[in-house]
Parts: C-alpha cells; structure tokens; sequence
C-alpha cells in the first residue's frame, strides 16, 4: 500500500483524519448518516485508498447509503461549476458523492496543512516567513487562478482566507521560505 508502518502516521495525517471524523455536515439529509460518512471518510485517509482514482470510496459511500444527497454540491453543479467540475454530471449521483468527498478532503487537508505551516513561525532562522495560498494556476480552478497566489506574514495570519473557496477548489497553504544564498 505504499505506506511505512514502521513511521506510524504524521501529525498531518493524524490530524486531518481527525477533522474528517469531526466533520460537521451543513446538510439535514445527511443527518441521519453523519457517523458513517465521518467514518468512511476517516478510514480512507489513514489507509489512502481514497487518493487512487478508482473511486473507492465514493463506491464504499453509495454502497451503504444508496440514498446519498447533497443538495449544496447538487446546486453548486447545476448552477456554477469551476473548473474539473464542469466536466461533472449534477444529475449524477456518483458525481456528487464524487465532489463531496472531493470538498471534505481537501477542507482537512488543508486546515491540517496550515496547522503544520504554524508550527514552523518560531523557525524564522531557517527562513520561514508565513503562509502563502497557492491558486491553481490552470483550468483546474479557474475562478482562483484569476485571484493568483497570495502572501501573509506572521502577522498577518488572521487574514489568511479558509479554502477551499468553493467545492471543487484545488487551492492548497505553502509555507513562504524565504529565498537565500549559501
Ligand atoms: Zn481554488
């Protein structure tokens, strides 16, 4: 599986798996279902079948619940699809369990990753200046690569913007390293 047990896992993984199974669905028809998507989506992250392409866990989620609906992925299709997500089918219900595991992930992975990039403010000595939100610059996420990349300061962290900035968002935290010569 491509995974070194003997490592155990990182606090970046520890730590997005965790916000997967806390997560919070704005959603009243998933109510009824939240333990069991929190749980496959946790699940999947530690043991990462969820990155490979073949869509097993969307298969996992429409295999235990047949019924799955997410109105605001549903709407966010019908109405203003951004990039890869112009290719989906809002009539699909593979392509909404699809996009929805799509939007969990990437809001744990991302909250987890800036998580990590906070710890590196007190190593200014190796350069580390802040945080920087890298937009994908392709057709991938075309309403962000319009907006480019933005840089924040230390001091500046309370205005670092939550992403994704919409379900099919691909926008991920950098650390700014400060470039030197040695
Ligand atoms: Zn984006």
């Amino acid at each position: 599986m491509g995974k070194d047990w003997n490592l155990g896992f990182s606090e970046k993984e520890k730590l997005s798996t965790k916000l997967m199974r806390e997560f919070e669905f704005d959603e009243n028809l998933l109510k009824n279902h939240v333990e069991e998507i929190r749980s496959e989506l946790a699940t999947s992250n530690l043991f990462r079948y969820g990155y490979s392409q073949s869509h097993k866990l969307e298969d996992r989620i429409l295999l235990k619940l047949p019924d799955f609906e997410s109105k605001f992925i549903e709407r966010y299709l019908r109405d203003q699809p951004d990039g890869f997500a112009g290719n989906l089918d809002p009539t699909s219900q593979r392509d909404i369990v699809s996009l929805f595991v799509h939007y969990v992930q990437f809001t744990c992975y991302n909250k987890a990753e800036l998580q990590e990039i906070l710890t590196y403010r007190d190593k200014t000595k190796y350069g580390y200046k802040g945080v920087e939100v890298m937009t994908g610059n392709d057709s991938r996420c075309q309403k962000c690569s319009k907006i480019r990349s933005t840089k924040y300061s230390w001091k500046e962290l309370d205005k670092v913007p939550k992403i994704p900035f919409f379900p099919s968002c691909i926008c991920w935290y950098s650390p700014i390293i400060e470039q030197r010569d040695f």
